[in-house]
């Protein structure tokens, strides 16, 4: 049945170019974090929704293929389409993604800039020329032989809650680019601004079934994407533990997978570094987001001489942050849900009972101006040990661990003491040994004086339990694509092999 989008909380999925309730009508709320205030209500599908998508995204491509047979410089233009509306929307992306997830407003405006990048990124990178040529020529006689890289066909895309609205589009972005067709599942907790993309999809006239929205949980939804027979791809960002089974359902049929998964990160501090940058970058690395960040520096590794005056400095900055309602620009927000506030505040009980000692932070924001909402005090713990589960495993908030080095090769040891690998930084003023130490740490994504800037033209993803691919940059359309070489005979006719 149709229903009428508006321009903020639409309720439906889009599924074939229709927006629709989902089969079973039911309905999910949303809140807001900060409040717990209702803030929109959306499809709560089941698998019946997703088999639709998958199969609306199939006929797409291998039926009336207007998207995939679109030429290349048709489909940059309607990314500049989709990032010329984007920008005109700006306000409403921040706004939406702040309420919905939890982040402080300033942090939403740039995430919406890098999305609204991103877009015109891949319009431009899909134009470049591609594929090569190979001398191949031997005993069959003179060929031509070269690459071309087509669509992968139907990919499903599965992202977290975290950064609503960004993680889509590093997805969404460069897969439409490539010629894909495409079924889409948010976060069933922050799907709103997720809608107004879809939204603008419409208006710019993406071909029916080319992308599909499906909103519900990853029990319902998720699973039935990642074992479809139908689906040719399944990309996800998320957790560690539902990127395993995404990636076992994903075996039936051998669908390309991506996986953006979780991460443990170290960031070494030594002693010689800028101590005020080395501080102010600890802190991005941890509290920004609330700490919500895969590639978090959640590990601080520093030089033993340094550690008192850092832990210092570090208390004494992180307990002048304010945290507030998103909307307020405070230095934090609220965590996303409920439940996320009880894994954080548990992880924290574990660190006191493993006996780590709690430099500050370490509760629950329960005065009057928050008692509504999820807020957790921005939170250190020293004299942490690798075998500690606080070191070892993501907690997802703002709480950061210390440990202690006093050899490069003992920083560099404990760094990579983790089963993770998606992101690392150093800080030193000596340029070699930045380099040395970078060069060691065992991770896709690495920083030397700063943590947690993010390029759309640099590759983005995790080495160990961290994923498998990348997204972003060129390799972030080449995972859209699949290569094939083609080997032409430049003298037809037969070659002598066969004598009888
Ligand atoms: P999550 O794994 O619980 O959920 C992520 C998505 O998967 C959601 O849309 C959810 O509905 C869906 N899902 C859940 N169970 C599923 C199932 N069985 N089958 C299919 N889909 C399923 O993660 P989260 O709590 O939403 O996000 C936090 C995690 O995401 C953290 O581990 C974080 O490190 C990771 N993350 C990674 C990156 C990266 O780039 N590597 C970026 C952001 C977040």
């Amino acid at each position: 049945m149709d229903i009428t989008p508006s321009k903020t909380t639409f309720k439906g999925n889009y599924i074939d170019g229709r927006w629709q309730h989902a089969s079973s009508g039911k309905r999910r709320q949303v809140y807001n974090p900060a409040t717990h205030a209702l803030i929109g209500e959306v499809a709560d599908s089941d698998v019946n929704d997703a088999i639709e998508a998958i199969q609306a995204a199939k006929r797409s491509f291998y039926q009336t293929r207007k998207w995939r047979d679109t030429n290349a410089q048709s489909r940059a233009d309607t990314l500049l389409a989709i990032a010329h509306k984007m920008s005109q929307e700006r306000s409403q992306f921040a706004y939406l993604d702040t309420i919905d997830n939890g982040k402080p407003l300033r942090e939403a405006e740039g995430d919406v800039d890098d999305a609204i990048h991103c877009f015109e990124y891949y319009a431009g990178l899909l134009k470049a020329p591609y594929g090569g040529g190979y001398d191949v020529n031997d005993g069959f006689g003179k060929m031509q032989s070269y690459t071309v890289c087509e669509p992968v066909g139907v990919c499903a895309q599965i992202v977290p809650w975290n950064y609503p609205l960004l993680m889509g589009v590093w997805k969404l972005a460069p897969a439409l680019a490539a010629g894909n067709s495409i079924v889409f599942k948010p976060s069933e907790l922050t799907p709103l601004s997720t809608i107004l993309l879809f939204e603008i999809f419409d208006e710019v006239g993406l071909p029916q079934g080319t992308c599909n929205l499906v909103i519900g949980t990853g029990e319902a939804v998720g699973a039935e994407l990642a074992k479809n027979m139908d689906v040719d791809m399944i990309t996800f960002t998320g957790s560690t533990a539902v990127g395993q089974s995404i990636m076992r359902a994903a075996a039936d049929n051998v669908k390309k997978i991506d996986l953006e998964l979780g991460g443990k990160s170290p960031n070494i501090i030594f002693s010689d570094a800028d101590f005020e940058g080395a501080i102010e970058w600890a802190m991005l690395g941890i509290f920004l987001n609330q700490g919500e960040i895969c590639s978090a520096g959640s590990r601080i590794i520093i030089e033993k001489s340094l550690k008192d005056r850092f832990v210092a400095r570090l208390k004494q900055r992180a307990e002048a942050l304010t945290i507030g309602n998103d909307l307020d620009n405070p230095d934090m927000g609220p965590l996303v849900s409920e439940k996320q506030l009880a894994r954080v505040l548990n992880y924290i009980d574990i660190g006191k009972k493993e006996g780590a000692t709690l430099v500050c932070g370490g509760y629950q924001l329960t005065d009057k101006a928050h008692q509504n909402g999820n807020f957790v005090a921005p939170t250190i713990f020293d004299n942490c040990t690798s075998e500690m589960r606080i070191v070892k495993e993501e907690i997802f908030g703002p709480v950061v661990t210390i440990q202690t080095f006093e050899t490069e090769q003992q920083a560099i040891d404990l760094a990579n003491d983790t089963r993770y690998g998606l992101a690392g930084g150093v800080f030193t003023s000596d340029g070699a040994k930045a380099l040395r130490v970078i060069q060691e740490v065992r991770a896709g994504i690495t920083w030397i004086n700063c943590y947690n800037p993010t390029f759309n033209e640099a590759p983005w993803g995790g080495y160990k339990m961290s994923g498998i691919g990348r997204e972003l940059g060129i390799y972030g359309l080449r995972e859209y694509q699949e290569v094939k070489q083609i080997n032409t005979n430049l003298n037809p006719g037969p070659v002598g092999w066969y004598q009888h």
